[in-house]
């Protein structure tokens, strides 16, 4: 348990190291706390950077979680702008890119993910979204383009569409280029990812499936998109969304068990007194279906483990519930929810609405146990119906009972 003379580094100063830092003053821990990030940003919400920051609704600066008053009652030590290099297990040491060192009794990895990028020729010239820089030079390149630029979002996946829903609400024209039969098919499934396959038609964004690039070039007359088949396609702009990467390359040689991800068991732990959160944990997840072990990136997912963690080490007690993990996105003028982390292979059940009513509550399960609960624009009935993901369901009683229908 954490005493008040011991003191926790955590690395990565994005979203959930600043959680983390709220919620161990929440719980009382009164020691040391040093925060540490390469970004030179003090700590920011992602999510409004794809909505809110990109439609020009918002300043950037609107998403910054750490305002100087925050920092100052959490007393905590934010050091930015430096890049952590290396882990030494053994002292709970990081070193830092500028050789510096510092020292705690208990270190929590944070780094997150970063966008993948595709080796395409232009690559230097290509956009992407995932940092408060990404969308500065995004918003530098977007203010020197006359309305109706054609702008190629490279991705149908979550951050594709909502970059593609912003860039039309700013009069630009985007064409989304998917690589799958249908976007979001690998993630949702098929019949979910067929349910959503209209809304970008409806929202009268160009969408083109299957499209397979061989390379994006740049030249004085803009980008070219070239395909394996086909013409090639000309842009004023070209974003990729697709997916990301977690930030654990800096472990390697470590010692702590790396795999697509900092691997920790269910108190979020590598080692009695190192832990890792959100993006870059590979946790033990209890749920319906027993543990599994997961990468998940999702925001309520981050805000989760740091209370977990900071509970954990302040009072010395996990967590016996199952976590049921919360995702949204705002794509195309409607908003998709999602509870628990259902396979795409998982069997589909739609319970109440229809593609063509524009809204809709879906049950996946596996083995007839409910395993995720999926909405477009039903908030309500998805709230009413967490508690079959938070202990074991059938499918049949929850057929029978309906709670969406309340
Ligand atoms: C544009 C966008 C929109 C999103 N929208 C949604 C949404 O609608 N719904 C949803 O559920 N989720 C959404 N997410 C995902 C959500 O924001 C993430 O799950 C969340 O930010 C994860 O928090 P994290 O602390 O693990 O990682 P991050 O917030 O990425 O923070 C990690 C930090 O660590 C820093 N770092 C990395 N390596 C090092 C190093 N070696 N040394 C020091 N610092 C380092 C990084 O620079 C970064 O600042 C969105 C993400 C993006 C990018």
């Amino acid at each position: 348990m954490l005493q008040n003379s011991d003191h926790v580094v955590i690395v990565g100063a994005g979203f959930g190291g600043w959680r983390l830092v709220e919620a161990l003053r929440r719980e009382g821990f009164d020691g040391e706390v040093t925060l540490l990030g390469e970004e030179t940003y003090a700590p920011y919400d992602r999510p409004p950077l794809s909505k809110q920051v990109l439609a020009g609704k918002w300043d950037a600066e609107r998403a910054t979680l750490a305002t100087p008053e925050r920092i100052a009652e959490t007393k905590v030590n934010l050091r930015l702008g430096v890049r952590a290099m290396s882990l030494d297990v053994e002292s709970n040491t990081v070193e830092l890119e500028d050789g510096s060192r510092v020292e705690g009794t208990h270190v929590v990895i944070a780094t997150g993910a970063r966008a993948r990028r595709l080796p395409f020729s232009a690559d230097d010239q290509i956009l992407t979204l995932r940092n408060r820089d990404d969308e500065l030079r995004m918003r530098l390149e977007l203010d020197g383009l006359k309305a109706g630029s054609v702008i190629v979002v490279i991705g149908g996946g979550f951050i594709g569409a909502e970059v593609a829903t912003q860039l039309k609400s700013r009069g630009f024209v985007p064409i989304v280029l998917e690589a799958l039969q249908r976007p979001l098919i690998g993630v949702l499934g098929p019949d979910v990812s067929s349910w959503l396959e209209r809304l970008a038609a409806d929202a009268d964004v160009e969408l083109r499936s299957d499209q397979h690039i061989r390379d994006v070039e740049h030249g004085t007359e803009g980008f070219v998109v070239r395909f394996e088949v086909g013409e090639p396609l000309h842009a004023d702009a070209v974003i990729v969304g697709a997916g990301a990467l977690a930030n654990f390359e800096w472990l390697e040689g470590s010692g702590l068990t790396l795999d697509n991800g900092v691997v920790v068991d269910e108190n979020l732990l590598a080692r009695e007194s190192i832990a890792a959160i959100g993006d870059v944990a590979r946790f033990s997840w209890p749920n319906v279906m027993g543990e599994e072990l997961v990468r998940i990136e999702h925001w309520e997912v981050a805000n989760l483990h740091a209370n977990e963690l900071a509970h954990f080490w302040v009072t010395g007690e996990g967590t016996r519930a199952l976590m049921v993990p919360y995702f949204w996105s705002d794509q195309y003028g409607k908003k998709i929810q999602m509870l628990g982390h259902a396979r795409p292979d998982d069997d589909v059940v739609r319970v109440s609405g229809s593609p063509e009513e524009g809204k809709w509550l879906a049950l996946y399960s596996r083995g007839g146990v409910v395993t995720g609960i999926v909405t477009l624009s039903q908030p309500r009935g998805l709230m009413l119906s967490k508690h079959l993901l938070e202990s074991p369901s059938t499918l049949d009683l929850a057929l029978d009972d309906a709670p969406w229908a309340d």
